[in-house]
């Protein structure tokens, strides 16, 4: 058969993102970690505000506006910071940029899918390293693996779970590649990887402001690193990879950190509850620190509850994969939302 493409991309399957019905379809959405909240008011008011201008011309290449609000708010100079058309950029930029056949990634799974597939459209292999039950970081086998990328998604998805920094630090320390730390759901965390990024030269951090920003239609991700890590990734990024308007509502969105932190904190507080609840109909849960819960239903029968809440217009995350097909990855939503969905669920476990 003529084929046009690599054989690296006739082999893969592609990414399959969560389903996306279409806004004002009358469904709970509770399967790709969005925010149940709306974006911040001040973010909207850019929006509606926006001189037509911007868009007549080219965007701002480094997306200054964005980067500088973004260094106000967490500290760091704006030369250590890296600006995305959502995280998922940055992450293609950085296999793209780092890793080629000899020069592999390597990570724990089970995780974020998506590490796999830019790894197969590359000549580069993946190396996956299963967590054990408990999910601690398998950091022997990592080092051993001898990545030229190794990623950790922390907190972790589909499982909730977050890899304390001192564990972090011992496999930055052992690296000799570079350790990107995914912290796409740090904002509903305890704990950041932030300043390994001050210890290290070899680590990235990696956020978004889709999860605890509620911006995943606007796309706009960014990487915190010292500048010499930055600077194979700049030179790897589409020249106008942020548009104007992401640039300039992802800035007042940064400087509204209050306003990020009432939504993050009560997605919190709905989230202890939620965990509560599911417990009680007998569901295996994991600690999470995400805006989401790994859970298990108590027949296990994932699938089949999957399939039934989909027919009460309750969307949740099922994986048919391997060693994940039990489980269900529900996100987090409002706690009218949540309430819901617990009373659906009466009716199916
Ligand atoms: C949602 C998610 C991302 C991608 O976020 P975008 O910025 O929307 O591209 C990255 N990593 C993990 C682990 C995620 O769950």
């Amino acid at each position: 058969m003529t084929t046009y493409f690599r054989p690296s991309i006739d082999a893969i399957a592609g990414y399959v993102p969560g389903e996306q019905p279409k806004p004002g379809t009358k469904i709970i959405k509770l399967n790709t970690n969005e925010n149940p909240y709306p974006p911040s008011p001040v973010a909207i008011k850019v929006l509606r505000n926006l001189d037509s201008e911007w868009l007549r011309r080219y965007p701002d290449p480094y997306a200054s506006e964005f980067r500088k609000a973004t260094s106000e708010a967490l500290g760091f100079p704006v030369d250590w910071i890296i600006v995305s058309n959502g995280s998922d950029e940055l992450l293609n930029l950085i296999v793209r940029a780092c890793a080629e056949l000899g020069r592999n990634v390597v990570y724990p799974v089970p995780t974020y899918v998506l590490y796999r597939t830019l790894t197969q459209m590359q000549p580069a292999q993946q190396v996956e390293i299963p967590y054990a039950e408990d999910y601690r970081l398998p950091i022997e086998e990592l080092v051993a693996a001898n990545g030229a990328v190794t990623f950790i998604a922390s907190p972790n998805s589909p499982s909730g779970h977050i890899v304390p920094i001192a564990d972090l630090r011992q496999l930055a320390a052992r690296l000799s590649g570079v350790l990107v730390v995914d912290e796409a759901y740090v904002d509903f965390a305890e704990e950041t990887a932030l300043p390994l990024v001050k210890e290290f030269d070899n680590v990235i951090a990696i956020r978004t402001l889709s999860k605890g920003y509620s911006l995943a239609g606007l796309r706009l991700g960014f990487g915190i690193a010292n500048p010499k890590l930055l600077s194979g990734l700049f030179k790897v990024k589409d020249s106008y990879n942020i548009d104007a308007i992401a640039c300039l509502v992802g800035a007042a969105a940064m400087r509204d950190q209050a306003y990020k932190n009432e939504c993050t904190q009560k997605v919190k507080a709905s989230r202890a509850k939620l965990a509560v609840d599911l417990k009680q109909l007998g569901f295996q849960l994991w600690d999470s620190q995400a805006n989401f819960l790994w859970t298990q239903p108590p027949q296990s029968n994932a699938e089949q509850i999957y399939l039934a809440l989909k027919q009460r217009g309750i969307l949740v995350r099922y994986f048919k994969q391997p060693g994940l097909e039990d489980k269900l990855r529900i996100t987090v939503g409002t706690d009218e939302q949540n309430q819901l969905l617990v009373e659906a669920l009466i009716h199916l476990v």
